[in-house]
């Protein structure tokens, strides 16, 4: 088979194929890769499109079929845009980490534990992605093993799953307004390990704490205070938000991404099933009047990728993640873990930040229209400057720490990179208070793991992906803790 990545997935009552091809397109400049993110709206460019520097060239990673890759072959100049097939990409598909089989948890008697209490001789003790149960079962013996409160949210998916998250603190007891760090995962069902990230941090967290013990990522340590100091910030976590995606991307590996809401979906296309939650929060979601007419920060077409909903919170996992702010009022650091590009994303994701002008904010109608062309100087969003000091010195102490653990580079980044995005978690996150100064302040970020679009790691890959990001976790509880959790 040439260009071996062919993902076979079976969906009811009809077979499809799904041919993916990992690409990047490579240019001197990015002016020219922002035309074809501008051009090419339908093509999978991963969670959001990011245009990356790599010494001096830009880059810029996209899943592509064969067709989409011969109509970029006949529209690109090849003077000024190169096409790298990534081969070792496509080629590896076949080896990729499995899906667990089983209940390794066993219904909760046995508590998940991670990487970074063990010894490097005892990683594969770790042999496979969680299934969609297990993360349920991981919880239940976190609950049983620790203490650890377990919460149901309150929105059954379209399938009749529920979602459940859990709290952890170094009191005995929650106090819902005690709780400052929020952790999500799984709202892209196709990103592979995400869930794993999360309870395998909690599991490490308290079994360290348990046994006084510290914290070892590769080359990046944290000691049994520090354990107790992060234990001490307070952290909700919910680590699938999109089950029934996770359930479906499991049994077909299919690379989907949205959840399996069917009510805009075309019978004769099985890929306009769903919605992309990550494009369905309560931000800027009408895109079409909120952006300039030529960039698409979503997409209205149920087929795509992107697909925004049929109305901001129409979906039940969308609702579910904003929910626990009502709960846990406190909230002011949150991540939505994501794969795969190696960044910690940090507002906003709409328009490049800009502190002089209060008045270009989202809220403002005379900018309608007008938001989303990073490269005009008619409408940035405002951030005021306190607060972009901190978001930004937080994604860079993150990924310091993230890079640290010597395994691969991870990137902070502004989240609209060149292109922006409309409805996403993170941004939602720090909207709140823009729209409403009587709740709490959230600084919302989006962590990507792993490489440029691979979303299906190898077993290797899945365990540097929990050291790295386990390492991430420790220094965003940190830095939280010393730039402040109440504000
Ligand atoms: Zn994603």
């Amino acid at each position: 088979m040439r260009l071996a990545t062919v993902l076979r997935g079976v969906l009811p009552g009809c077979a499809v194929v799904v041919e993916a091809l990992s690409v990047a397109l490579v240019a001197k400049d990015s002016a020219p890769l922002y035309d074809v993110i501008k051009r090419n709206v339908d093509i999978d460019y991963g969670c959001r499109p990011v245009i990356m520097r790599s010494n001096d060239k830009h880059k810029l990673h996209a899943l592509v079929s064969n067709e989409q890759l011969e109509d970029l072959r006949r529209t690109l100049d090849s003077t000024v845009i190169q096409i790298d097939m990534l081969d070792h990409l496509n080629k590896r598909q076949t080896a990729v980490a499995s899906i667990g089989s089983g209940d390794r948890f066993q219904g909760g008697k046995i508590a998940p534990r991670g990487l970074g209490t063990r010894k490097l001789s005892e990683y594969g003790e770790i042999p496979s992605i969680l299934n969609y149960n297990e993360v349920y079962t991981a919880l239940k013996g976190l609950e049983k093993h620790y203490g650890v409160e377990l919460f149901t949210a309150p929105f059954k998916t379209f399938e009749g799953q529920i979602v459940r998250g859990a709290a952890v603190n170094k009191a005995e007891k929650i106090k819902k307004d005690k709780q400052y760090i929020y952790l999500t995962s799984g709202i892209h069902a196709r990103e592979r390990g995400g869930p794993d990230n999360l309870i395998y941090f909690v599991g490490d967290l308290l079994y360290a704490n348990k046994h006084r013990i510290g914290l070892t990522y590769g080359n990046k340590t944290y000691t049994n205070s520090q354990v107790k100091k992060v234990l001490g910030t307070g952290i909700i976590f919910i680590p699938m938000l999109n089950p029934d995606g996770v359930r479906y991307d499991q049994a077909n590996s299919n690379l989907w991404r949205k959840n399996r809401n069917p009510k805009s979906a075309n019978a004769s296309n099985p890929l306009s099933v769903g919605v992309d939650l990550n494009r369905n929060f309560d931000f800027l979601w009408n895109f079409t009047k909120y952006f300039v007419t030529d960039v698409e920060p979503a997409s209205t077409n149920p087929a795509s990728q992107a697909f925004y909903g049929t109305g901001p919170f129409s979906e039940p996992e969308s609702r579910n993640m904003a929910w626990a702010y009502d709960i846990f009022p406190k909230i002011r650091w949150y991540i939505d873990v994501h794969s795969a590009a190696g960044t910690m994303l940090y507002s906003w994701g709409d328009d490049i930040d800009q502190s002089h002008d209060p008045k270009q904010n989202l809220f403002n109608p005379a900018y309608d229209g007008k938001r989303g062309n990073v490269t005009d100087t008619i409408y940035g969003e405002y951030i005021d400057e306190k607060d972009w000091y901190n978001v930004a010195l937080q994604a860079n102490r993150t990924t310091a720490a993230m890079n640290a653990v010597g395994g691969r580079e991870y990137v902070p980044q502004q989240a609209v990179g060149l292109y922006p995005t409309s409805g996403a978690s993170d941004d939602y996150s720090f909207s709140r208070w823009h729209k409403n100064k009587k709740l709490n302040k959230v600084y919302g970020y989006t962590m990507e793991f792993g490489y440029p679009t691979n979303f299906y790691p190898t077993s290797a890959e899945f365990i540097q992906n929990i050291l790295d990001t386990n390492a991430g976790f420790m220094e965003f509880c940190l830095t939280a803790d010393e730039i402040g959790l109440k504000g």
